[in-house]
């Protein structure tokens, strides 16, 4: 393999986030635990036939006996969506595309967000909410535990174009155990044009 697997850069500072999330959550999250998954991965993949794979590849074909991978290529990809689809200046209604479709599938943006936030809600212990596009032009809303994702072969399927990281890892300095308070605030950072440019792309 000519390249391993990097950290991706921030598009934004660590505090451009606050006050929905905390410059110091983002400095540990981003800095330790996802630059921990991303290490991990390149050290297990490495002299396997994992090697040679994207990462795409790596969670549609993954062996789901075999943690190690499983968590650290399910946290590499996991993250790298998450940080993209959130930025400064943000949150509100979409107006693109991917408005028009969230409306035809759940009836209304409000819909949306109480179906989503419950998926965050009642995933128990650790893991993420998602948002999927079909390849029927449905959208579906789903959740994994730990690192799982949509991806994987036990996935929701489809592809991945939102998601939430409800981890106590992400929230538990600003919110302690108020959940709910964090997906709220979640809906202030969503960066819609980066959604709708991943439900336009086929
Ligand atoms: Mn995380």
């Amino acid at each position: 393999k000519i390249m391993a697997f990097e950290l991706p850069k921030l598009n934004y500072a660590f505090d451009a986030l606050e006050p929905n999330i905390d410059a110091k959550t983002m400095e540990i999250h981003y800095g330790k635990h996802h630059n921990g998954y991303t290490n991990n991965l390149n050290n297990i993949i490495s002299d396997s036939e994992n090697e040679n794979k994207n990462i795409e590849e790596i969670l549609n074909s993954l062996d789901l006996d075999n943690s190690g991978l499983r968590n650290n290529a399910g946290g590499y990809y996991n993250h790298n969506l998450f940080w993209e689809i959130m930025g400064p200046n943000s949150g509100g209604e979409p107006k693109s595309e991917i408005s028009e479709s969230i409306n035809s599938n759940f009836g209304s943006f409000e819909n949306f967000k109480d179906e989503f936030s419950k998926a965050a809600a009642t995933r128990f212990g650790s893991g993420w909410a998602w948002l999927c596009s079909k390849e029927n032009g449905k959208l579906e809303i789903c959740s994994t535990a730990n690192q799982d994702n949509p991806l994987m072969p036990n996935g929701c399927g489809g592809k991945p174009i939102l998601c939430l990281d409800v981890w106590e890892h992400a929230y538990y300095l600003n919110y302690q155990n108020r959940r709910p308070d964090y997906i709220n605030a979640f809906f202030n950072v969503i960066n819609w044009d980066e959604v709708n440019k991943r439900f336009l792309e086929k």
